[in-house]
This record gives C-alpha cells, sequence and structure tokens, in this order.
C-alpha cells in the first residue's frame, strides 16, 4: 500500500456547529441514541439556498439543533433541497420534514425512496411472524427470542418523519448539480440497496454516505423482507466497481466518524475485511453451526446485548454469501435454524 488514510480535521464539529470543507461546503453532525452515537450531515451552498445531504433522526431534539444549525451557520438562508444517500433513517429521518415545513425539494435513489415509504407505513405492535421465522432460522438463542417476541419492535415511523408524495430520482451514471458544482452519481449495494454516493467533478469532494466509511465497517445485513439476499456479494461488487475512481487527493465525506483522505486504499479494506471474514468462517463451518454460533469467529469479540441484532443479520449475510458461492450447504434443525457446513470437496 503506497498512502495511508489521512483525516484532516481530528475534532468534528460540536452541536449546532459547522465546519467548512470546501468552498460553500459545511460538515454538522446530529446525535443519535445509539452506540454509533452521531451522523454527519453536509450543506452545501447555492444562490437559492442549501442542499442538505442526509438528516440525522427525526426526534424534537434533532429538529431544535436543526433549527439551531439554519438560523446559524447557515444564516437563515432555506433549504432547496434535501439529498437523501440511503433509506436508513439517520439519513432520511428528517426529508419529509424539510419537504413539508421548509418546500424543500427531496433528491434520492427509487429504491432508497420506496424502502422508505414503504417502511414508514409498516408500523409493527410486535414481530410479525416472517421476522420470528426469520430469526428462528438464524438460531437467535431462546432468551433473545423470548424477550424479543412480545416487545414492540424497531419501528421506523417512531424515527422518521412522515414523507409525503414525491421525489426527484437519482441513478447511476446522472450528474447532478448544486453547490456550485457538477457530482457524478455512482450507486453503491450491499449495506443499503441503491445507495448513492456522489464525486464531484470540480473539486476533490465524494460524498460516500455508509458505502465510503473510513475506520468502520458498514453493516451487511440479511432482513425478513429478503431472507436470501446476498448483501455482501452486493457490496464486493459496489466496490470493485466504485474502486476506480478512487483517487489520493479525494476528500471523502462520509456518513459516520471523519472525513478522510486516502480513498484507493480504504478501497481496498473494505473488500479485504470481508474477505478474511469469509475465510475464517469457512474454517468455522468444518462442523455445522448456526448463523448465531458464528458471532466469536466473524467479531472476534463479546457481543453487547444492543448489537445483538445487527450481529446477527451480518452473520446471515456473510452465510448467504458462501451459500451462493457454492462453497458451504444449509439444513434445516427441528427448531427451524439453518445449519451451515462447508462443502468438503471445495476447501483445499
Ligand atoms: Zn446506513
Ligand atoms: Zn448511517
Amino acid at each position: 500500500m503506497t498512502a495511508t488514510i489521512h483525516f484532516p480535521w481530528e475534532t468534528p464539529p460540536g452541536e449546532g456547529e459547522a465546519i467548512e470543507v470546501g468552498t460553500g461546503a459545511l460538515w454538522m453532525r446530529l446525535p443519535l441514541p445509539m452506540k454509533l452515537d452521531h451522523v454527519n450531515v453536509f450543506a452545501f451552498e447555492d444562490d437559492d439556498g442549501w442542499t442538505i445531504i442526509d438528516t440525522g433522526f427525526d426526534s424534537r431534539r434533532t429538529r431544535k439543533i436543526w433549527e439551531t444549525l439554519l438560523a446559524g451557520p447557515l444564516g437563515g438562508k432555506p433549504v432547496a433541497r434535501v439529498v437523501v444517500t440511503h433509506h436508513h433513517p439517520d439519513h432520511v429521518g428528517l426529508a419529509g420534514w424539510f419537504q413539508r415545513d421548509h418546500g424543500a425539494q427531496l433528491i434520492t435513489t427509487r429504491t432508497a425512496w420506496l424502502f422508505a415509504r414503504m417502511l414508514l407505513l409498516d408500523e409493527q405492535m410486535v414481530p410479525v411472524d416472517e421476522t420470528l421465522a426469520y430469526w428462528r432460522s438464524a438460531g437467535m438463542d431462546e432468551d433473545v427470542f423470548e424477550a424479543r417476541k412480545a416487545e414492540r419492535p424497531f419501528n421506523y415511523v417512531d424515527i422518521v418523519a412522515d414523507m409525503p408524495l414525491g421525489f426527484s430520482r437519482v441513478k447511476e451514471g446522472d450528474v447532478i448539480r448544486f453547490g456550485g458544482r457538477d457530482w457524478d452519481v455512482r450507486i453503491g449495494n450491499g449495506h443499503a440497496p441503491e445507495h448513492a454516493t456522489f464525486w464531484s467533478r470540480d473539486c476533490d469532494l465524494v460524498l460516500g454516505g455508509d458505502q465510503l466509511l473510513a475506520t468502520i465497517s458498514p453493516n451487511l445485513g440479511v432482513y425478513a423482507t429478503e431472507p436470501e439476499a446476498d448483501p455482501v456479494g452486493d457490496w464486493l461488487e459496489s466496490c470493485e466497481r466504485l474502486a476506480p475512481f478512487a483517487r489520493d487527493s479525494h476528500l471523502v465525506l462520509p456518513g459516520h466518524k471523519l472525513p478522510y483522505r486516502g480513498l484507493p486504499t480504504r478501497m481496498r479494506q473494505l473488500v479485504d475485511n470481508h474477505h478474511t471474514a469469509l475465510a475464517r468462517l469457512l474454517d468455522h463451518l468444518a462442523e455445522p453451526q448456526t448463523a448465531v454460533e458464528c458471532f466469536p469467529v466473524l467479531y472476534r469479540r463479546r457481543i453487547s446485548e444492543g448489537e445483538y441484532g445487527l450481529a446477527m443479520v451480518e452473520a446471515v449475510g456473510h452465510l448467504n454469501h458462501l451459500l451462493r458461492t457454492g462453497e458451504i450447504t444449509r439444513t434445516r434443525r427441528d427448531d427451524g435454524a439453518w445449519l451451515w457446513k462447508r462443502k468438503e470437496t471445495s476447501h483445499g
């Protein structure tokens, strides 16, 4: 590796504050009530107003911080556009609020918009049968299963503002203009379906969302909506496709943690991390295992209760990938759990 990863700012902006990361380009942060306790959002200035990139969760606190930002660092200028990189609630949470209360235009991918609208309409008081079956198939521990099946699950509507009809679509190969710059739209997959990234033609900025994070590896999860999905395969394909565009001069503005330079190095790491995890997993599957029984080899640390769900969906993601590539097989245990095992012939 010739270049390393370099972080031009050691300290992120404080609450209600912004850091200028380029001409007319601001970096701000909003809090999240989770282990990953923040999301980055950005604002780009044009004559007709600001273009906001991602929004944070919808909460009273987040709306209040946005009001402080709009009146302070954003100088009371209107928000003309909201660009959403992907449908996860920390990114899309206040898009509808910006549309409805600020008259902003929403720009995102078609899949992100459809997923967001679908999940908003799908409020569940308790987990649905398909979710329970999915948890069983992953081999969820009995005590975790019993506790969660009676609980109100994570509901999108709790942290995402109502979204009115209407958005503007961006897709692979588009060029869009905001912040006095033209941006190539390049689509990633694996962490979220049809995740948009934006690569400036006029400066070194790249808006990476959660597709291009520096120090954390984005979750590649399988959910009951698509239990046979192969997000790891989608991720690897995206990384291989995006990597040729990466330059050491790029300044990546990511969805979490710090902006960085060294994207070519990071793109290799983002692929290599999963290849090494898949290799460890394949070794572990000399004996049949459930997805949950793969936590120790995949994560090599204790998984806390708060991380259990994310760890489980990502373990299934890696197993589905090995199944897809023909390296493992699976059989149903009596309790519904898939038992995954390495094919003896495929391992040298
Ligand atoms: Zn995300
Ligand atoms: Zn995120």
